[in-house]
This record gives structure tokens, C-alpha cells and sequence, in this order.
């Protein structure tokens, strides 16, 4: 039985807030003498909420985490303690230098952390502090280290990567950081991860087009389909901005995923802007949608904003959107039958079927017996189901 557990916690919605605090009580009904230690965002932004819960010995906040193991080695037995300090002071990016993910087939590398653009709604910069890059001499070792370990797929990672490099000394950007790894030892693929509408430039996205290495995949936050909302949101775009950054898109990468995230019930969203939305969004030439109902984060802008909609109609109204992102999923994915896909195998097995991911971010399943976790192949496609692409190595 464990006597000490930590929880990692995330605040993004009110719904992992209580997600973490349930975690917290269900360490303590298994060991009613279990320490229970709780650190990331949830732990930075409310430390005394968590302190206030049975059994929490310790709270780290988001900085002090990086000296983890000599936080718990100080532990003292029998006092609450909240080491958490204003993160908005951190002005260095720190990262673990990870060599390996346990039961994972691709590796993920943070270039960057935390964000200044303050969205109404959003807590992320209250949570992870200000805009701050991972020197590229750093991400390049990082990137061929876990590729010279066997990963076949590298992930950049960050809360606002299109930023990279804006604080560093000289300034960097992401496109020179790509090219930095492209000049590199690295070998395999390389995934981008989510990256704002208007950090996505023409160079970049020509560079992208014409790198065979990096994934054909964005993930674009559009947010709001209405271009008031989008105002209140603080966000500095259009919804004809997004419209025309799709299709520069697709003009040079027809068949890129796109994944989109939006935000559905954000305060005074009327049926006619909810409609708007959803007719923009089938219009738009996006593959993936990942639908937020709005949660209203204590200390943002939004939370305060006239016009909070009811639950029940953000639940419908988030039902409605992820219905038109199945369909575009489905839609999509039926157009890679019999083509061939270059796949990295998962971990894990479903009824004698292994499932790995696609360079444009679809799962594809295998026969079991016919590949091994890690492995990057490529994949003849035989045909779509419900949970998605099926078939055998070419
Ligand atoms: S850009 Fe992203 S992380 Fe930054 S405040 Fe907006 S939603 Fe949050």
C-alpha cells in the first residue's frame, strides 16, 4: 500500500480541478496514513485549497517541482507545507532532460512554457508563468538524444510554441529552430505540436510544405466561430483570417490533418453565434475538432463576464460540435483507403489488434502478431470502422 502519493495536477477546466481533488481522497480512502504530495497547475494556482484537503502533506508549485525529489527528501512528518512562488517572476525556461517515456512510442520535447497572451478565459498564464524558450542548442541535443535512443517520432511541445525564441538573446524563431534540427543527427519524423493562427507565417508553413520529415498534421485553436466572441476572448484574429490560413493550408498540403480547438458556451454566446459557428466549422477544411465546453477559471476576465450560460445548453451545444468533428473525422480518414501510411506502433493491445498513429494523425490498426510497439512502417490501408483505419504492412 503506498505511503506516499503524488498527484500531478492540471486546472484547466473546473472539471480536472475535481478531478484532482477526487484523486487526492480516493490516496487517502486506500491509506488513511498515506502522505499525499500535489504539485502542478492546479497546486499553483489554489495551494491552499489543496493544502486544505485530509492527508495533504506537501503542495510544489510549478517552479519548485524541478527540485522534486529534495522537496520530498525535506519533508517533515507532521506539518502542511506549500512551497509555491509567483511564477510570473520565472523568466527561465527549464526542462527535464528526459531519455526515455515509459510505454510510449513517440517522444515529446518542451521548447518552450508558459504564455503572455492572456485569453479571457484562459488560466494557463496564471498557471505556467511568462513566455520563456528552451535554448536551441538544448532542444537540438534533446531531439537527437531521443532519436539516437530509437524514438521514430519526436513531438515539440509547449504552451505557446509559435512564441519560441521571442525572449532569447539573440531572438530565435521556430522556423530557424526547424532548421537548426533538420541540419542536425536527428533522423525520423517530427511532429509539431498546437501552434496559434497567427504564428503560422507563409515561410513557415512553405518550409513545413516542402519538409518530407516534418508530420503533414497542424493543430490550429480557432476558439469561436464568431468574430465578436473572438474580441471578448481577447484573441487577435478574424474568423475570415482563419478561413484564409486554412486554405493557404490545403493549397499546399491537400491532404495535412488540421486539428482545430474550439470553445462552445463562452459567456453571452447567442444560439444565432453558436449557429454561425457551426456553420462556419462545416465549412472549413479541418480534419480533427476538440470541443471545450466553457469553464469558467476563478481569476480570468471571463469568469466574471455578463451572460453565463447555463450548463445543460453548453453540454448540447458541445454535443453538436463534436457531431460535425466525427463526420469531418470520418470524412477525412476514408480518403486514406488504399493508400499507404507510414505508422508508428503504440503500446498496448485490443482484442489481438495494435493500434499506431499515422504521420497525419490517424490511428490505424494492426494484427498484433504482425508488429511491435516503436516500430515505424509502412501500412497498406485496407479500410475504415467506426474507431478507425485498418491494415497490413505494404
Ligand atoms: S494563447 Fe493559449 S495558453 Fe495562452 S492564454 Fe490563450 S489559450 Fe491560454
Amino acid at each position: 500500500m503506498a505511503e506516499l502519493v503524488i498527484v500531478n495536477t492540471c486546472t484547466v477546466t473546473a472539471a480536472t480541478d475535481s478531478q484532482s481533488r477526487n484523486l487526492i481522497r480516493r490516496a487517502r480512502r486506500m491509506n488513511a496514513q498515506a502522505r499525499v504530495v500535489v504539485t502542478g497547475c492546479y497546486a499553483q494556482v489554489d495551494p491552499q485549497a489543496l493544502a486544505a484537503l485530509p492527508g495533504v502533506a506537501l503542495v510544489i508549485g510549478n517552479e519548485e517541482k524541478q527540485d522534486f525529489l529534495a522537496r520530498l527528501t525535506e519533508l517533515e512528518s507532521d506539518c502542511i507545507q506549500i512551497q509555491v512562488t509567483d511564477i510570473r517572476q520565472v523568466d527561465v525556461a527549464k526542462t527535464l532532460p528526459l531519455s526515455s517515456f515509459e510505454q510510449r512510442s513517440r517522444a515529446f520535447v518542451q521548447i518552450q512554457n508558459g504564455c503572455d497572451a492572456f485569453c479571457s478565459y484562459c488560466i494557463i498564464p496564471y498557471a505556467r508563468g511568462r513566455s520563456r524558450s528552451v535554448a536551441s542548442v538544448d532542444v537540438v541535443k534533446q531531439v537527437e538524444n531521443l532519436s539516437a535512443a530509437g524514438y521514430p517520432e519526436i513531438v515539440l511541445t509547449g504552451i505557446h510554441i509559435g512564441n519560441y525564441g521571442q525572449d532569447l538573446q539573440p531572438k530565435l524563431d521556430l522556423l530557424t529552430l526547424l532548421k537548426q534540427i533538420e541540419n542536425s543527427n536527428f533522423s525520423g519524423r517530427l511532429r509539431l505540436g498546437s501552434i496559434e493562427p497567427t504564428e503560422l507565417p507563409t515561410e513557415l508553413l512553405d518550409y513545413i510544405a516542402a519538409a518530407g520529415w516534418i508530420c503533414p498534421h497542424y493543430h490550429i485553436p480557432l476558439q469561436a466561430g464568431d468574430d465578436q466572441i473572438l474580441k471578448q476572448m481577447n484573441r487577435h484574429y478574424t474568423t475570415g483570417f482563419f478561413r484564409d490560413l486554412l486554405a493557404a493550408i490545403r493549397r499546399r498540403q491537400p491532404q495535412a490533418a488540421i486539428g482545430l480547438d474550439i470553445i462552445t458556451g463562452f459567456p453571452g454566446e447567442t444560439e444565432q453565434q453558436f449557429i454561425a459557428t457551426c456553420e462556419l466549422l462545416s465549412a472549413l477544411p479541418f480534419t480533427h475538432l476538440h470541443v471545450f465546453p466553457f469553464s469558467r477559471r476563478p481569476g480570468t476576465p471571463a469568469a466574471e463576464m455578463a451572460g453565463q450560460l447555463p450548463g445543460d445548453i453548453i453540454k448540447q451545444r458541445a454535443v453538436r460540435l463534436r457531431q460535425i468533428g466525427e463526420q469531418k473525422l470520418a470524412d477525412y480518414s476514408r480518403q486514406f483507403v488504399g493508400q499507404t501510411l507510414a505508422v508508428v506502433i503504440e503500446g498496448g493491445e485490443v482484442a489481438g489488434r495494435k493500434k499506431g498513429l499515422s504521420q497525419n494523425y490517424l490511428p490505424i490498426w494492426l494484427s498484433a502478431a504482425e508488429v511491435e510497439q516503436g516500430q515505424c512502417l509502412p501500412v497498406a490501408i485496407a479500410g475504415y470502422r467506426s474507431d478507425g483505419l485498418y491494415g497490413k504492412i505494404a
